[in-house]
């Protein structure tokens, strides 16, 4: 069809399958395995539908001002929006126009390529090392902007912020966005470089260690001209994105800060725990700073792990991809998901 010579044609980003079998035992899309705050349910329960014959407040200050006082920066440097993917995909769209390639590491979330091919962004990827680290000197050459997750997905690597800052100073004329969906599982955050860089965008997300992946609530902070910025962009593009429970059920979830320490330090202790128990089995891993365990057994290819592991209801993601297609990406549930998963495995690597 002579149409269709002018569509806009994208390989769309693959995400986790979301299966939803009485029993399973879902450990494939980095999922919290334990319910959002307290008060998240009480709120959520007694929601005033009548709110919502209403747009809601389309900068979402409400939570914009929670996460401001939250992470001490003024609201003029917090931007929020329908998921990190949203943040992302927006600061992409806002940043990235130099004409000149970004930068990101191969491997890494596999949504940075997706976002540059829709948007037209040439880019260029920068092999990690042989432990699976970032090498700061491949962000040297010539850029259009750089973006790299810290924690790193799906290695689960955390690069210290000496890297992160290294990264940033080489780099002063371009956006750097450090995206960190998984810092609170054990990082430091890059929060602490805004005061001396100017170009530095940091993005999290509430649906990993806030348990609302459902809600999709994502957010950045950076410099007060960087947000504004894209604040136009975003209000070119779509006024309303995030709907009003979000934006209220996000604000109470902030609100229990020690609901949300509690719960990423029982995420850590069992991902340290599982750890071991991984290594007795004969799977080796790079020392994952997340919430989630990138294995590789020894002898038995990750493949037919993953087929196994699905059949017994077990759903962990697995990528047939360069580099990393003998690796198994595992979420850390809970004790007695987690448990389920050694007993099987403990059962499977036996027959081998
Ligand atoms: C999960 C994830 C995101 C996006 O999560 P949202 O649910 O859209 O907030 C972004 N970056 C990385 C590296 C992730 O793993």
């Amino acid at each position: 069809m002579k149409w269709e010579e002018n569509v806009r044609r994208v390989v769309p980003y693959v995400a986790g399958e979301q299966p939803n079998r009485p029993g399973m035992i879902k450990l494939n899309t980095n999922e919290c395995p334990y319910p959002p705050a307290p008060g998240v349910a009480r709120l959520a329960a007694g929601l005033d539908c009548d709110a919502l014959r209403l747009y809601p407040d389309s900068s979402a200050a409400p939570l914009v001002e929670a996460l401001a006082a939250y992470y001490h920066v003024k609201p003029e440097q917090v931007f929020v929006g329908v998921g990190s993917d949203d943040v992302l995909s927006m600061a992409f769209l806002t940043f990235f126009n130099s004409g000149k390639p970004i930068l990101f590491p191969d491997v890494t979330y596999s949504f940075y390529d997706v976002w540059a091919d829709l948007y037209r962004i040439p880019y260029r990827v920068c092999a990690l090392d042989e432990n699976w680290h970032i090498r700061p000197e491949d962000y040297r050459q010539p850029n259009g902007g750089v973006i790299f997750p810290n924690p790193n997905a799906p290695t689960g690597v955390l690069e210290g912020l000496e890297t992160v800052e290294e990264i940033i100073r080489q780099n002063r004329d371009v956006v750097v966005i450090v995206d960190e969906a998984y810092v609170d599982f054990g990082g430091e955050s890059a929060l602490k470089l805004l005061e001396k860089y100017d170009n530095l965008l940091v993005v999290q997300t509430f649906s990993k260690s806030r348990a609302m992946a459902g809600l999709r609530i994502g957010f950045c902070i950076g410099n007060e001209k960087l947000i504004k910025y894209l604040s136009d962009v975003k209000f070119s593009f779509n006024s309303y994105t995030m709907n009003l429970p979000a934006q209220r059920l996000g604000v109470e979830a902030v609100r229990d800060d020690g609901y949300f320490k509690a719960t990423t330090a029982k995420i850590i202790a069992t991902r340290e725990r599982v750890k071991e128990e991984m290594r007795k089995l004969g799977f080796s891993f790079p020392d994952s700073k997340a919430n989630f365990l990138f294995v590789t057994h020894a002898s038995i290819p990750a493949g037919e792990i993953f087929q196994a592991l699905r059949q017994a209801d077990i759903y962990v993601r697995y990528w047939d991809r360069p580099r990393i297609s003998n690796s198994l990406r595992i979420t850390v549930g809970t004790d007695g998901e987690m448990d389920a998963l050694l007993a099987f495995l403990r059962d499977y690597v036996d027959k081998f």
